[in-house]
């Protein structure tokens, strides 16, 4: 629907810099009027979401599946063209948020209570309850990805939803919802208010009635969200920032690590919360890695998200090429030496969109700030190290802690290292980090709580005790 005073903003295509679409933009009315549906959703008695039972909601969510994979090609073409992702990273997102779904579409009814052995005689039964209405915010890298982590399992558990996507990329949460009313989901128990997230979205943390709030985004943005939401004791989990290691030891295999390397920082053309930003190596095989590593680099195609030879598209802004540029520009100054990329890539047809080539910094020191801050885009800073024991403290010498990854052939080793690296995530022999299946979230300041997983469903729910006396 307009928004209530009609408003609109306009969204940008990336690869054109031109306008996409023009998107009703959220006030405090639409605000308002989404957080009244779901009070109503949540109030409303027998034949409500958090009174269906959780078998039904697990078939309503297992067609969210189902009705997602009919429309993936027009989603995913619609998120490449307005994330700038290569249209094949774009398919991978929708598949991705149809199976999030589907796996709590199966989560749904197996999301089991517990009874407790208390001294009096009876049972105590430790029930799992919807948790009440919840707020969730998603940025705009993995716009619809991340918007079903956080849908999936807070339906799954019976709460109403209002869903705030980000100002750059909010087409693909308008067809979520379309599909989640169409999959049988109550109109009341999910709105979508696209809008400012200064205004709207703070709105949205502070209310008294949001029981949860889910945020993916800058860590700064999830302090004032933190601090918005303390009157309320709302339940807050936070999807920060990350400046992840990636560790690789000189006995490891070191053609399989380069191979993986480049996706792992440049993949969403590095707009993404666990890129491998530092690439610690060790000395003796440092120089080696280096030139490899660049050599995959340069050889990845930058182009027009709807090829499909594309691997790397634009950035999501020109505001973001330029601040990325600037971090190119600043490591220079600090003392790094640019191996491959950090321009505008020749093609005269990627001109007008905010392409950069993705960018190899060597030498880098840990002390920079190149290595110390979150650039969200293509740039690898490569910094050498000497032992296992110096790995583990350049690696944790940061302030964040969301995911890492470690390569060596030492089995010993790998238990080490993977223990001593203080993040959420961490992958030995591989860069992965988000499986549905498994806990998701990071340490220090990359965030609160986790998500995916069963973690979620317990994140979506309140515990309740229940005694029954047999007295
Ligand atoms: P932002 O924090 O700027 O925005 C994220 C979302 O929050 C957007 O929907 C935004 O709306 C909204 N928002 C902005 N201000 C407020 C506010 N005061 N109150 C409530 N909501 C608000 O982050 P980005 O979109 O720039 O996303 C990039 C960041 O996300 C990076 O730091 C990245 O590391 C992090 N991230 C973390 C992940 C994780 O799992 N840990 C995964 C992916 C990204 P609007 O767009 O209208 O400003």
């Amino acid at each position: 629907m307009p928004a209530h005073d009609g408003r609109t903003f306009t969204v940008n295509e990336p690869h054109t810099g031109r306008p996409l679409a023009q998107v009703a933009q959220g006030g405090s009315a639409d605000v308002e009027m989404a957080l009244a549906a779901a009070t109503r959703a949540w109030d409303g008695g027998r034949g409500r979401w958090p009174t269906t039972s959780a078998t039904q909601r697990g078939r309503v969510l297992h067609r969210v599946a189902m009705l997602l994979r009919e429309r993936a090609e027009e989603i995913a073409v619609l998120e490449a063209r307005n994330g700038g992702k290569p249209i094949n990273g774009a398919r991978w997102e929708v598949e991705a948020c149809a199976s999030t779904f589907e796996y709590y579409a199966g989560a749904a009814n197996k999301h089991l209570g517990e009874v407790a052995p208390v001294g009096k005689p009876g049972l105590a039964l430790v029930l799992r309850e919807p948790i009440g209405i919840c707020a969730l915010i998603v940025p705009w890298n993995f716009p619809l990805m991340i918007a079903g982590w956080k849908v999936a399992p807070a339906l799954a558990c019976g709460n109403p939803i209002v869903l705030k996507p980000a100002s750059y990329t909010p087409l693909t949460a308008l067809v979520l919802g379309e599909i989640l009313v169409e999959a049988g989901v109550p109109e009341d128990a999910v709105s979508v208010v696209p809008g400012p997230g200064a205004s709207i979205g703070d709105a949205l943390v502070s209310d008294a009635r949001v029981s949860k709030i889910s945020f993916t985004g800058e860590t700064a943005t999830g302090v004032g969200i933190l601090q918005s939401s303390a009157p309320n004791i709302a339940r807050v989990a936070l999807e920060l920032g990350g400046k992840s290691a990636c560790i690789v030891f000189a006995d490891a295999d070191l053609e399989r690590c380069v191979d993986a390397m480049p996706g792992a920082v440049f993949d969403n053309a590095g707009q993404d919360c666990c890129a491998r930003a530092r690439i610690l190596v060790e000395r003796g095989v440092y120089d080696e890695f280096v030139a490899a590593f660049a050599t995959k680099t340069a050889a990845i195609r930058v182009g027009h998200p709807l090829d499909e030879a594309t691997e790397m598209g634009p950035l999501i802004s020109d505001k973001q090429r330029q601040s990325v540029t600037g971090y190119v520009d600043l490591g220079v100054g600090e003392g790094a030496r640019i191996v491959t990329g950090g321009t505008r890539p020749s093609d005269a047809s990627l001109a007008a969109g905010s392409y950069l080539t993705p960018c190899v910094l060597a030498d880098v020191d840990n002390r920079m700030r190149v290595a110390r801050e979150e650039i969200f885009g293509p740039v690898a800073a490569v910094i050498p190290f000497d032992d296992e024991h110096h790995a583990i403290e350049l690696a944790n010498d940061s302030i964040y802690g969301l995911s890492g990854s470690l390569w060596t052939g030492d089995l010993g080793r790998a238990l080490r290292v993977a223990r001593g690296v203080r993040t959420g995530v961490i992958s030995v022999n591989s860069n992965s980090s988000v499986h549905q299946e498994a806990p998701f979230g990071g340490y220090k300041l990359s965030g609160l709580g986790r998500e995916l997983g069963m973690h979620a469903m317990a994140a979506y729910t309140e515990v309740k005790t229940m005694f029954l006396s047999s007295e």
